[in-house]
């Protein structure tokens, strides 16, 4: 049975990208219906409430993502059975947004007549004997932001010769010193992405340009991340629009070359428009390859995200110092795709107004980058995790004596879609009609949940366009 909803668009998951989009259509005076296979809103960004957990919740939630956690410090079932979460609210992972408050989460929540609270920071970074806060001195910046201006800023023409040009052969012809220093961290964190070999030049720095709209270079947001999912939600659903939670889209409907509706559950609902949140490589799952040339189908059943190790601690005792600060570390040689690993630790969230933790702990997040094959390698996540306590031993040798848990959540699919010389990335528009794709996974702007906004972004213009 097919029902008529008087709404003009569905948005199929309730991600970052699809609420994003969701409120931008409304404003705009679309009727929107979002429906969201999970319980919770937010999707890879997601941030709950640990207190209403259990193990057997946690697990399944992390599964559902992607993820697992392979090791903990003492183990999970202690953890639970013993409510040492009491009171944390955490991501599945370590999450920071690029761009502080002027970012283009800020911008677009500001079309809302609304605005998130963000904790900014500038990056320092850690060596053996202690560390550099800010990465760059002064006088750094006098000699290298030049040469890096000059990429920065290049015309649009030359960043699309660039984007076939890998950050091998770039810093091979531009990194000398610190800047060479600077060229592999940033590259590898922007695109979380080790190899260098198959990190595009063109992508790194068109990245990197978005973020400098940003005061500071990476923020998160006071409460986490759901405040911004909330805030996102509760303008939909005031406006008319509808946030249905699990309810997974199980299929789409076509008429030979145009989408026509969704099904969900036993109904099936007829739309002018369609917009997929999903991971791209989950398309197919729920709509028919053969509506869809096979060049198309073949290039997304090729595309490649990214992976990570992350760690959350929780600690007793912090160096004053430390707190709200975030830091870099590159590790070399490890055996990684890519050989080193570039990976962040980050004290912002330790503060005490990130309402992250109880009055008495501080909770530090950290992560190391690896393909999403290393990811699921027990081996390799154990050299990871090594790394990631030595490094945090760095800035507090004294760690350990003051840890009440750690746990370590893997992710092998970090971002939907790495932005990598290899992946052709998708465009919004799909070569079906009223068909669209949001997310991480599309060519827009940024990485991560900056390229979801911005992908949100481009979508409403792309309709407003033709409408
Ligand atoms: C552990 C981890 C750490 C990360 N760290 C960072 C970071 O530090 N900085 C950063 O910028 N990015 C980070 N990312 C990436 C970032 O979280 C994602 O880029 C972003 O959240 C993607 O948002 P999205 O809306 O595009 O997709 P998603 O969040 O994947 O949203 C898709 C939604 O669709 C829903 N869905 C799927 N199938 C169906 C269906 N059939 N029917 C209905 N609903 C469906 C899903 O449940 C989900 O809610 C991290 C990701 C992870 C997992």
């Amino acid at each position: 049975m097919v029902d008529k909803i008087e709404s003009d668009i569905c948005i199929i998951g309730a991600g970052i990208g699809g609420l994003t989009a969701g409120a931008l259509l409304t404003k705009k005076g679309y009727r929107v219906i979002i429906f969201e296979k999970e319980r919770l809103i937010g999707g890879r960004a997601l941030s709950f409430d640990t207190s209403s957990f259990t193990l057997e919740n946690y697990k399944d939630l992390l599964s559902r993502f992607k993820m697992h956690v392979p090791f903990s410090e003492p183990n999970l079932e202690t953890i639970f059975k013993e409510n040492m979460l009491e009171g944390y609210k955490l991501d599945l992972g370590y999450h920071a947004i690029g761009g502080g408050v002027l970012s283009n989460l800020n911008s677009i929540l500001s079309e809302l007549d609304d605005h998130v609270e963000i904790l900014e920071s500038h990056v320092g970074f850690i060596k053996d004997d202690g560390f550099d806060f800010p990465f760059l001195s002064r006088t750094d910046k006098l000699k290298i932001l030049p040469n890096i201006f000059r990429l920065l800023f290049s015309s649009e023409k030359t960043m699309k010769q660039l984007d076939s040009v890998s950050m091998t052969e770039t810093i091979k012809k531009y990194g000398k010193g610190k800047m060479k220093l600077i060229l592999e961290i940033f590259s590898r964190s922007i695109t979380t992405v080790n190899n260098l070999d198959r990190i595009s030049t063109g992508e790194m720095f068109r990245t990197q340009r978005n973020l400098y709209r940003g005061s500071k270079p990476v923020g998160y947001p006071k409460n986490g991340l759901s405040s911004i999912h909330q805030k996102l939600a509760d303008f939909i659903t005031q406006n008319d629009g509808e946030i249905h939670l699990e309810k997974p889209v199980k299929k789409i409907i076509f008429d030979e070359n145009k989408a026509t509706g969704v099904a969900v559950e036993n109904k099936e609902y007829s739309f002018k428009t369609i917009v997929s949140n999903v991971l791209a490589q989950d398309l197919f799952n729920i709509a028919d390859e053969k509506y869809f040339p096979k060049e198309y189908v073949k290039n997304i059943k090729s595309l490649k995200g990214t992976g990570s190790l992350c760690a959350y601690y929780s600690l007793k005792k912090i160096d004053s110092n430390l707190l709200g600060k975030t830091f870099h570390f590159i590790e070399r040689n490890i055996g990684v795709d890519g050989n080193d690993a570039v990976g962040m630790i980050d004290f912002m969230i330790a503060l005490p107004e990130s309402g992250l933790a109880p009055s008495s702990d501080y909770l530090v997040q950290s992560y190391i980058i690896c393909t999403p094959d290393e990811a699921k390698d027990k081996e390799m996540l154990n050299t990871l995790r090594e790394l990631l306590d030595k490094n945090l031993e760095k800035l507090m040798p004294d760690f350990h004596s003051h840890l009440k848990w750690a746990i370590y959540p893997a992710v092998w699919h970090l971002d939907g879609v790495a932005k990598t010389i290899d992946n052709t990335k998708l465009e919004i528009k799909t070569p079906v009609q009223n068909l669209y794709i949001i997310g991480d996974c599309v060519k827009a702007p940024g990485i991560g949940i900056n390229c979801s906004l911005n992908s949100a972004k481009m979508l409403c213009d792309t309709l407003f366009s033709s409408s």
